[in-house]
């Protein structure tokens, strides 16, 4: 195995395969390419089985992309039995063979956090709590939390000492009672459920201890209590464990990560050998300059050097804008200036919250540049998605009444509440699950047309579920489609609306194209493929060739890219309102804004906003101070200048600023269309409007419009209620 690349500190990390080892180093010195050389390592030159080894990264896709430089190195034969994985998707796999010793079903279902809010506003409708007295997103966050910290219910309402946790404790038992009679899980019992697998069923840890000799996590510093726990539990045998880190990046404290569990290592295991890795290979002098002057500011910390070979190269540039609309024409600006040294994937924009990207997101789109917005774009939240994913869920475990509940009446059969609730109270009586409560449809006063309606669902489902033992998964979701009349139902509905939710059905498909690429047809496909499903995060969105990548800092973390913009760098956006006041939050976003600095290879742009509406109110914010921590002189200034040309009160393009180049306006196929470029029109609900494009022709003509109240749109022409002015 060719190792000639590495540095000597790598080396020595790689080949120290025997005992617990931290590899403890800073943003871009190559831990995770450490992590990956030590897994092909162990399997070419220490001919470790491949079984024997389990790798830990933070998003499915690092996994799929270690997955994929293992193989490279070591070939996919012997690559093909390790485990790479998330937390989350190794429970599940653990989970998938053994949750029965915990009373589930092995079909059981992972319920995401729309699920989830729904169970919760449904325990609160009937025990008559006010959801706008108790947020249900606070309830959520603490039943997170005890799972996190490993608290039971039992315990939690014995330990809840004040109100509103004395509420909360008992919601979170009553949450986890529905649940089980589910057979569904959350994101967080996959790990507390595998813990209480482990401590419950000796034999069953002792053959993943027994399975996983050489344990490796990355990320590390962002572990919560029951991660932590976890990995406590499978490496007490061989004690073969080596986790990779830099407490300068933890920022997910919020979702219960707990810094000491690095800091805390050398106590854990106290033969652990550690590495540490000093040379950064990711960016220019400039940028590390910056990076570790923003750091330094942070008094809890154990201080490091970070070093490059590359030489200062590019001074960081600053942009100052009126507003947050400017903000977002000048992040344009400067990305046109990149063109032909840049492709537009090598550009990150990095914000602090989601509700930033808007402004951006406006302007790329009137300027025709490809971007995709990382987390933003919920394509699995929508409707349809939604109302597949829950019959393909009912299909796989007809206990899931979550799932059955939101199909109950889909496409309309006459079922309302009423009803729902007569089932779910024979249900519950006779702890079955809804589906099976049907059977007795006589004896639940059904009204015989409803009881033919639902006899009807079931014996689809019936049948769906015999066709899902020997289909793949995209012909299931064709045959689910069409069996359960959910298309027809939108084909019928002649609105825009329902045509793109075809659209996004059949976009759906290309998901499901792939998944069945790689995966053989088989009774446990389904299974595979809806937690494959459920665990998607959000980095795993990124595509190759989609242009601008925009996103929040959290999700950009262990991500590197060419060209980085960082926006909103106010006091009150970034470091947050809620930072300010508290120094331990504070150091935190400080944190966040050294994983946003340290994603950059070549060129950082940091921006702020004069003044900025943000979630509907003006704010004009001071320079973020961290911002102020960035020595002078490696910034350079740029000061925005504002466009000249307004149409209809909205700078509808750079390209009207007279110093540049051409308009970008695609217009084709236009011709027979009774809209061009440049016409003013008005919609029902945007109000008034102007055409920037005219795309395609007769049914499939698109039209690009910038709307003065909800900026730019891309509507259908034959659908869209526009008229022109
Ligand atoms: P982060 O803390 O951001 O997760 P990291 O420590 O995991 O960073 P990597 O992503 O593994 O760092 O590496 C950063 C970059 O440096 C990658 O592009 C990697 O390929 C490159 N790199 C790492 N080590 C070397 C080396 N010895 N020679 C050349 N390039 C290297
Ligand atoms: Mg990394």
């Amino acid at each position: 195995m060719d190792l000639s690349m590495m540095n000597e500190e790598q080396l020595q990390a790689i080949k120290s395969t025997d005992g617990p080892l931290l590899i403890m180093a800073g943003a871009g010195s190559g831990k995770t390419r450490v992590l990956t050389h030590r897994v092909a390592y162990l399997l070419s030159e220490k001919d470790v089985p491949a079984y024997n080894i389990l790798a830990i990264t933070f998003t499915n896709k690092a996994a799929n992309e270690m997955k994929l430089r293992v193989e490279r190195i070591v070939g996919a034969q012997d690559a093909r039995d390790i485990w790479i994985s998330t937390f989350h998707s190794m429970c599940v796999r653990i989970l998938r063979s053994n949750i029965n010793y915990l009373g589930y079903d092995r079909s059981f279902s992972i319920i995401d956090p729309t699920d989830q809010r729904n169970v919760i506003k449904d325990i609160m409708r009937r025990r008559n709590i006010d959801v706008k007295q108790h947020n249900p997103r606070n309830i959520i966050g603490y039943i997170s939390n005890q799972k996190n910290a490993l608290t039971k219910p039992k315990e939690a309402m014995e330990t809840a000492d004040k109100f509103p946790d004395t509420l909360y404790a008992e919601i979170y038992q009553t949450y986890q009672e529905v649940l089980y009679r589910n057979s569904s899980v959350d994101f967080d019992d996959l790990i507390m459920l595998t813990i209480e697998l482990f401590q419950k069923e000796k034999s069953v840890l002792e053959f993943y201890q027994n399975k996983f000799q050489y344990i490796h996590v990355d990320e590390y510093q962002d572990t919560n209590q029951a991660q932590y726990e976890l990995i406590q539990l499978l490496a007490k045998k061989y004690r073969n464990i080596c986790v990779v880190g830099d407490s300068d990046q933890s920022i997910y404290k919020f979702r219960g990560a707990d810094i000491t569990n690095i800091l805390n290592f050398e106590e854990d295991y106290p033969e652990a050998k550690i590495v540490k890795l000093e040379e950064n290979y990711r960016s220019s002098q400039t940028i590390l300059d910056a990076a570790n002057a923003v750091i330094q500011n942070n008094m809890e910390r154990k201080p490091k050097n970070l070093r490059t070979k590359r030489s200062l190269e590019e001074k960081i540039t600053s942009i100052v804008s009126g507003t947050e609309r400017e903000e977002g024409h000048s992040v344009v600006s400067h990305i046109m200036d990149l063109k032909g040294k840049y492709k537009y994937n090598d550009v990150a924009v990095l914000y602090r919250t989601n509700a930033q990207s808007r402004a951006v997101e406006d302007a790329l789109m009137k300027s025709n540049i490809p971007y995709k917005v990382v987390g933003g774009m919920k394509f699995y939240e929508r409707k349809e998605i939604k109302d597949l994913m829950s019959f393909l869920r009912v299909i796989q475990n007809p206990r899931d009444d979550i799932s059955y509940e939101r199909i109950i009446n889909v496409p309309k059969r006459g079922v309302g509440q009423k009803t729902i609730d007569k089932i779910r109270a024979h249900a519950e009586a006779h702890e079955i699950s809804m589906y099976e409560a049907l059977k007795a449809a006589d004896f639940i006063g059904l009204s015989g047309k409803v009881a033919n309606a639902l006899a009807l669902l079931n014996e689809t489902l019936e049948n769906l579920q015999k066709k899902s033992q020997f289909m793949s998964v995209t012909e299931l979701v064709d045959e689910t489609l069409h069996d359960t009349g959910y298309l027809e139902m939108l084909e019928a509905d002649k609105t825009l609306e329902s045509k793109s939710r075809i659209e996004n059905l059949e976009e759906f498909k290309t998901v499901t194209m792939e998944f069945d690429r790689d995966n053989e047809v088989s009774d446990s496909l389904l299974f595979e493929f809806l937690s494959d499903m459920a665990l998607v995060s959000d980095q795993d969105s990124i595509e190759e060739d989609s242009g601008v990548t925009l996103m929040t800092m959290h999700a950009s973390k262990g991500l590197e890219y060419p060209v980085v913009f960082i926006i909103g760098l106010e006091e009150g956006i970034f470091p947050s309102r809620r930072a300010i006041f508290d120094e331990s939050e504070l150091e935190e976003e400080r944190r966040l804004m050294y994983v946003a600095l340290t994603r950059a290879e070549d060129r950082l742009f940091i921006s702020r906003a004069e003044t900025r509406t943000i979630y509907g109110k003006q704010e004009s914010n001071m320079n973020s101070r961290f911002y102020g921590e960035i020595p002078e002189e490696l910034i350079e200034g740029v000061q925005y200048e504002r466009p000249s040309v307004r149409i209809g009160g909205y700078n509808a393009d750079r390209a009207n600023r007279p110093a540049r180049g051409k308009s970008r306006v695609v217009t084709t196929g236009g011709a027979t269309s009774k809209f061009k470029t440049g016409d003013k029109v008005t919609h029902p609900k945007f109000g008034e409007g102007l055409i920037t494009a005219v795309k395609g022709e007769g049914s499939s003509e698109e039209l690009d419009v910038v709307f003065k109240s909800v900026g730019p749109k891309r509507l259908l022409s034959q659908f869209a209620p526009i008229s022109k002015k």
